[in-house]
């Protein structure tokens, strides 16, 4: 509307606004007929209006009732041609049930992928919907369909490496169980098939998949096979666009699911796999029992994932470790951390005075996991009975009480685990660094976890939304781009819209030192800090920024782009800080294990300080990780972005059944509704000249000389009276404001 008003001065200018007030108002839904109507359990039901009294109107629904409802409720339904339409887009009316309606359309009809724009949108089939075999792969390759597909997005991300020379990157995203990962392994499957036979890097590349999802995947309440961290693969190509070589980054791995289990969920897979399919010889030198004797598994009360064997996903994942050639060496280190790691769950503790101090016991559980890690029994009894104190410079070691030890010992597993993945992950990457690399011939796949909103949230939730709010932004930015450049392109003359930016958002986040990484790193250096303490200073400070929200005792809330979040900061200090004190990192020094020395070494590389006095502040998790994603943001911005949002239909993980409120809600989460409110206020229709005067050009009255498609089209609007401010008339397209071709259906269908 500011854009009719911008340009004209005109008389017609109140027509316009007249008539596009009305379209908003719904008032011209009358003429319309077929519309949506809001039930009061919330569902849109489909219907026709039969008769109007201008402010109410009866409405038959397809469910066979009439029902009475007010006029300006009601949304306008699209034409019959527009049913099901591969892009969203394409939809005259692109209010929130139209767009539900066709995504569900082609659900019920196996057709998971669909597009908004630019935008992938993937519906979880929860089934094997027999799309993926080599026969689609050479269908997308050969061009011989166009319906959008997953394999479509890699094959014009390919092309597009290959013809322009720029690296590419798919962004995938959805929350948790969408199908991000699987989305992310066809993807790579098809590049493999388009770029393999160098080698056999490809399928180097495809066994990894098994591995980090052994070790970084667990089964949750929400996804059976959920990754607890963030990936990003990079794929190399050769001039001639074969795969060269092949790069893995990770991103916080959620470490206190190895000490701690919520009901009806499990620990990672391989400790699972391990203790299920481990060959009696290594059973033996690991001293390992079955996955219900140690205490880290079976609090969880979860041992099992139906239709899931353990065992031969064990015997799969040592193939793809000898595949990656992780030797066989390197395997029984890697298997005898995971050992140990289990045996720290089972040491218990004692009291040895009456100041509540206790010491570890010397029993099974000690002696297996100090001589897992290759160290004296005493030595790990005397590190887990034992804490630091940072407040006197001279670090003495004192007596723990049964919660420090049990903190520390937790600490301790949790550090060897994630130091064994990004371990494992550093090996991965020396097998896939084959070939050289060359410019402007990669594409990077990015499966990163969604926006997540919970009851209650804590800092994961808080690291990974904002996480999120940084790649929206990318999204946001990208996308407000591409849509310029097509009207540029096409010569139209597009009084700029202001687009929403989250970058206020992201300010609350990271601005210094006001922000709330810094609030929070400066809080997590005082040792009595407390996290009422840290709640207190974040409201004191962020009170009148309107993306902040103080609220009651420990809690905060954050107004993300996909809603508010509360957050709970209780163990904010804990999570941030991370702490590994120096009794533990000297403890992994000693061991003879050579694991355990090179995760200590890691830890005091990365300490400021090189020298054994590790408690000199490291870098906090949070503050890591916005330098990560920064990193991330910057090579993004280097590539040309493709981007698939995965929707979950169901939070029962079942085939078809389609849940509209679910989706609904992430369409609005992953920013689907955005680009489509953001396609709304331009000229969402585009056809070509071509196909527009081939469907319409029937209805002209006045038979023109010409057969140009550019004239016929122009007579067309002028014959309907098209309002000038409802179209603009580009080099190869006309492009049409919503609801415009609706109307032209309507009028086809009268002839
Ligand atoms: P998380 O954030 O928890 O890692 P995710 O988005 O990565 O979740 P996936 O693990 O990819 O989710 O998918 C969850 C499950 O949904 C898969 O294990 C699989 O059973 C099913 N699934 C996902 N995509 C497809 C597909 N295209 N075809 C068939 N099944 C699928
Ligand atoms: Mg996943």
């Amino acid at each position: 509307l500011e854009a009719v008003e911008g340009k004209n001065g005109e008389d017609k200018v109140s027509d316009a606004k007249a008539e596009v007030n009305e379209i908003q108002k719904g008032k011209a839904i009358w003429k319309k007929r077929c519309v949506w109507c809001r039930q009061s359990n919330g569902v849109w039901e489909y219907g026709a209006i039969q008769s109007t009294s201008g402010e109410e109107s009866f409405v038959s629904l397809s469910n066979g009732n009439v029902v009475k409802a007010s006029t300006s409720e009601l949304l306008p339904a699209n034409p019959e041609i527009l049913e099901g339409v591969n892009d969203i887009i394409q939809l005259s009316y692109l209010n929130e049930p139209s767009v539900l309606h066709n995504l569900k359309y082609r659900y019920a009809r196996d057709m998971i992928y669909s597009k908004a724009g630019p935008v992938l949108i993937a519906v979880n089939p929860y089934k094997d919907v027999q799309i993926y075999g080599k026969d689609f792969v050479t269908s997308y390759r050969e061009k011989a369909t166009y319906s959008p597909h997953v394999f479509a997005v890699a094959d014009t991300a390919y092309n597009a490496m290959m013809n322009g020379g720029v690296n590419q990157s798919i962004v995938i995203s959805g929350e948790s169980g969408a199908g991000k990962t699987e989305t992310a392994k066809f993807t790579m499957q098809y590049l493999a098939a388009l770029g393999g036979g160098n080698g056999g890097i490809e399928s180097k590349i495809l066994e990894t998949h098994c591995i980090l999802e052994a070790f970084g995947n667990a089964k949750t309440s929400r996804n059976d096979n959920s990754s607890r961290f963030g990936k990003l693969t990079e794929i190399h190509f050769t001039e001639s666009g074969k795969i060269s070589s092949a790069n893995i980054q990770t991103f916080l791995l959620e470490k206190s699911r190895v000490v701690e289990v919520a009901a009806g969920e499990r620990s990672y897979h391989i400790f699972y796999q391990l203790c299920a399919g481990a060959p009696p010889a290594l059973r033996e030198r690991l001293n390992l029992k079955m996955a219900n004797e140690y205490n880290y598994l079976i609090r969880s009360d979860n041992l099992v994932i139906n239709g899931v064997d353990d065992a031969q996903k064990f015997h799969k994942l040592v193939e793809a470790l000898d595949i990656v050639q992780i030797c066989k060496e390197q395997q029984e280190q890697a298997f005898a951390m995971l050992a140990a790691v289990l045996w720290l769950g089972n040491i218990s503790f004692q009291l040895i005075d009456d100041e509540h101090h206790v010491e570890a016991l010397a029993d099974e559980a000690l002696t297996s996991a100090a001589g897992l890690m290759g160290c004296a029994a005493h030595e790990l009894m005397q590190a887990l009975s034992t804490h630091r104190t940072r407040a006197a410079k001279d670090n003495i070691a004192k007596k723990s009480t049964l919660q420090q030890a049990m903190d520390t010992r937790d600490a301790l597993a949790k550090f060897i685990y994630a130091s064994l993945f990004d371990w494992l992950v550093e090996q991965i990457n020396k097998s896939l660094e084959v070939g050289k690399r060359c410019v402007g011939r990669s594409i990077s796949i990015l499966d990163m976890y969604g926006f997540e909103s919970f009851k209650k949230n804590s800092f994961e939730q808080f690291c990974i939304n904002y996480a999120n709010e940084r790649l929206q932004q990318h999204f946001n930015r990208h996308l407000f781009k591409l849509e310029q450049q097509e009207y540029e392109l096409d010569g139209i003359d597009w009084t700029k819209v202001d687009f929403e930016d989250n970058q206020e958002c992201l300010d609350l986040f990271e601005k210094k030192p006001l922000g709330i990484l810094s609030l929070l790193d400066e809080e997590s250096n005082f040792p009595n800090a407390t996290d009422f303490t840290l709640a207190n200073k974040l409201k004191q400070h962020l009170h009148s920024n309107s993306y902040f929200k103080g609220d009651r005792g420990r809690a905060f809330g954050v107004r993300h782009f996909a809603g508010e979040v509360l957050y709970d900061t209780n163990g904010f200090l804990e999570k941030n800080r991370d702490p590994l004190n120096s009794g533990l990192v000297q403890l992994l020094s000693s061991c003879s294990g050579q694991l355990p020395q090179s995760f200590a070494k890691k830890m005091l590389d990365k300490s400021r300080k090189p020298a054994i006095s590790s408690d000199a502040p490291k870098q906090s998790v949070g503050t890591k990780f916005k330098s990560q994603l920064f990193e991330l943001m910057h090579l993004l911005e280097k590539t040309t972005p493709h981007f698939i949002r995965c929707i979950k239909p169901n939070c029962k993980l079942v085939p078809g059944m389609f849940e509209e409120d679910l989706v609904l809600q992430q369409l609005r989460y992953c920013g689907v509704l955005e680009v489509v409110r953001f396609s709304k206020s331009g000229y969402p229709t585009r056809m070509t000249h071509q196909d527009f005067a081939e469907r319409y050009g029937f209805l002209l009255l006045e038979t023109s000389a010409s057969h140009n498609p550019l004239s016929i089209s122009v007579s067309l609007l002028n014959q309907f009276n098209v309002l000038p401010e409802m179209y603009q008339v580009g080099y190869t397209k006309l492009f049409l404001r919503t609801g415009q071709i609706g109307a032209l259906e309507d009028k086809r269908k009268q002839v």
